[in-house]
């Protein structure tokens, strides 16, 4: 016998029921009187979720057995590079390096459209998204993370939204950025000794150029934190997607308009190396990141569609 939940085959052998309903303990037997068979299998199915990374090709050593390698074709056109589905610390885990994997694809060409979409195909609820930015203050210095909570928009010609109409939708992106996860990532972070700043506001710029000392000394002025190339739009396609997205910046150095006291600018090189720094502390974090999240996410990410429709 086959058991279909809304479409999709579930069981096969009402026997394995059981085995389904045993490991979810966590809910009292009262609970489970009331719930149905469906609202298990549900509970189930959403069990499975898939979470997300975008980030550098150093990532594809993450997985614990075999890579799968898998090409989505999407209706944006082909996102960054083939997805590696991967199980790491016992998840379901997706990754796409978003400039590619050898690194050929310049944060303004990227087809971010696609590569949500692509993320959204192949099953992913929540999204871990680890950048290289500069800081913007004197405070955040080189080798810190920056859990930030807060975006702007300094980017220009970027396709931002999957709605073109006509069916006209307004998705909040008051509090862009899922709260569970930062959470997460705020912990992880302290947890493998980095210096974490907890909030903080992103700006984005359209690049590949760097800013001018007076567009750099504007930002640090208004109070905005650090500077990037990529977390805009990805973080407001993810949202409207409904799919859970935490940044992870790591700063790699001080932007060009920030005074330091008594200090210069660093050197390309000491950048390398914090880079690599970096890019070793944050795997550690992330996968700290999978063996701690909920199997089921229970923010409000997932409602983000819900009032946004005229
Ligand atoms: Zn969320």
């Amino acid at each position: 016998m086959e058991l279909h939940v809304r479409g999709r085959k579930f069981l096969e052998g009402v026997r394995a029921i059981t085995c389904y309903i045993v490991p979810l303990h966590a809910a009292s037997q009262s609970q489970w009187a009331q719930l149905n068979l469906v609202q298990i299998m549900e509970y189930k199915v959403m069990d499975n979720e898939t979470i997300g990374i975008f980030g550098g090709s150093g990532f594809y050593d993450f997985a614990e057995a075999g890579v799968e390698e898998i090409r989505v074709d999407t209706p944006y056109g082909p996102p960054s590079d083939k997805l590696a589905r991967m199980t790491v610390a016992g998840r379901n885990v997706v990754f796409l390096p978003r400039h590619g994997h050898e690194h050929t694809i310049p944060p303004h060409r990227i087809n971010f459209r696609a590569n949500l979409w692509a993320m959204k195909e192949l099953g992913v609820t929540r999204i871990i998204a680890p950048s290289a930015v500069g800081s913007l203050q004197p405070n955040i210095a080189p080798g810190d993370f920056v859990i930030n909570d807060q975006f702007v928009d300094r980017t220009s010609g970027r396709i931002d939204t999957f709605f073109d109409g006509p069916v006209v939708t307004h998705v909040s992106t008051a509090e862009p950025y899922c709260p569970s996860l930062r959470a997460l990532a705020i912990a992880a972070a302290r947890q493998h000794g980095v210096t974490v700043h907890e909030t903080g506001t992103a700006v984005t710029i359209q690049g590949p150029r760097f800013s001018t000392k007076a567009e750099s000394r504007w930002f640090g002025s208004q109070g905005w934190s650090i500077v990037g190339m990529t977390q805009y739009p990805e973080v407001a396609l993810a949202r409207e997607l409904a799919i859970c997205y935490t940044a992870i910046s790591l700063v790699t150095d001080y932007d060009t308009g920030v005074q330091i006291e008594g200090g210069t600018h660093v050197e390309v090189t000491d950048v390398m190396a914090v880079m690599r720094r970096n890019v070793a502390t944050v795997k550690k974090v992330i996968r700290t990141m999978l063996e701690k999240a909920a199997p089921v996410r229970e923010c409000v990410c997932a409602h983000a569609l819900d009032h946004a429709r005229m």
